[in-house]
């Protein structure tokens, strides 16, 4: 398609080291895709703390009107409830609908860790992360809630791109993430939302070649650390999607390595699964490939399909060779010695 302007939101940690890594791969590919225009847009902790604001208007502005994608790096979201502070990025998947977080997890030769192949397809938008938390007093002590919102819309829309992400895969099934032995009005609307989705009339069969199954939550993680390789496509709300997939990341070696874009109907922003790392920042020792996977991802969903192959060969080969790897793969290079090494090969 036509122009390609990629908002750059590093935000915090090791998204800042990271993130010049991606955009450096999307240069590479040269005439291959349309002349990328690189947005610099500020968001993150540090920024709040400098200036009051973690996500400012300009920014979502930007994204909005003159962006057609983004990459984000990682927050630094605090562990304590911070007066006027809110994370910048479960804000931004609201604010630009990106409804659906898509984690392909998938193991290299080469590198440590086990056979795995599949596609973590996290609900982005509600679950416990409306954030909507009360604390009050009683005669007993604190006592503290969270709402947990599931609706029928959200879960049908990434039922259905659950769907269709397992139909385009050699295998072709779909396994539905819940818990609703336990909560069975929530996680029981979102798995009868999901299995219904093939009977849709405006679906009209299209999915027929799927098989699905469910897991619920506590035995998905089991069976992923039992038999990781029978799992092809999964799909869960928000909060077990998160928590499956850094499980599903130390089976193929490292956070480092895994991937995502949260995507919408009409944007869609890449973001490496990991954190800010706070332990390993300023040592120039991140691992850029999740940050360059994700450019990957986000260039295949915008149709550059070749040109997401060639990164991700490029990826492939600097994996299966060994010689240049970051300290989480049991390497000694940089940072920026991957980059180098993937840049070369794209
Ligand atoms: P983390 O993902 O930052 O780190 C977990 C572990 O993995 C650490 O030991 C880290 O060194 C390692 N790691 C992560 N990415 C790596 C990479 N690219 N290369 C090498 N090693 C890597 O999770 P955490 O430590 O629990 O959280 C740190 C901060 O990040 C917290 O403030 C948290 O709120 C935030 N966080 C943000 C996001 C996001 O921006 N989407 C996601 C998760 C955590
Ligand atoms: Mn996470």
């Amino acid at each position: 398609s036509k122009k390609l302007t990629i908002g750059m939101i590093p935000a915090d940690g090791i998204g800042r080291e990271v993130l010049p890594a991606a955009q450096r791969a999307i240069e590479a590919l040269g005439s291959s895709i349309p002349k990328p225009t690189f947005v610099p847009l500020l968001a993150g902790f540090e920024l709040f703390t400098r200036t009051g604001q973690a996500l400012p208007e300009e920014t979502v502005d930007s994204l909005k009107h003159e962006c057609n994608a983004a990459m984000f790096g990682a927050v630094s979201s605090p562990s304590r409830k911070v007066t006027g502070y809110s994370s910048p990025i479960v804000a931004l998947r609201k604010k630009l609908d990106l409804y659906a977080n898509v984690r392909p997890v998938k193991s290299v030769d080469g590198t440590s860790g086990r056979k795995v192949d599949m596609v973590i397809v996290r609900e982005n938008t509600e679950c416990l992360y409306i954030k909507e938390e009360t604390q009050t007093t009683t005669p007993a002590g604190k006592e503290a809630r969270a709402t947990r919102l599931i609706t029928e819309r959200a879960s049908r829309r990434i039922g259905q791109m659950a769907f269709e992400i397992a139909l385009n895969r050699p295998n072709r099934h779909l396994t539905i993430v819940h818990k609703s032995n336990v909560l069975s009005v929530t996680d029981g609307l979102f798995r009868e939302t999901v299995r219904a989705v093939p009977k849709l009339p405006e679906v009209g069969g299209r999915y027929d070649a799927v098989t699905v199954d469910e897991q619920l939550v506590d035995s998905m993680v089991y069976r992923m650390f039992r038999e990781p390789e029978v799992f092809d496509v999964a799909v869960a709300p928000n909060m077990y999607g998160d928590i499956i997939s850094d499980a599903a990341a130390a089976l193929v070696g490292s956070l480092g390595l895994v991937p995502s874009v949260n995507a919408g109907d009409s944007f869609v922003m890449g973001e490496p699964v990991h954190g800010s790392a706070p332990d390993i920042v300023g040592k120039s020792i991140a691992n850029p490939i999740a940050a360059i996977r994700s450019a990957a991802m986000l260039l295949s969903h915008l149709g550059h399909h070749d040109a997401a192959k060639r990164i991700d060969d490029a990826v492939d080969s600097v994996l299966r060779e060994g010689q240049v790897l970051t300290p989480d793969l049991g390497g000694k290079s940089t940072t920026e010695e991957v980059t180098e090494a993937v840049v070369k090969r794209i």
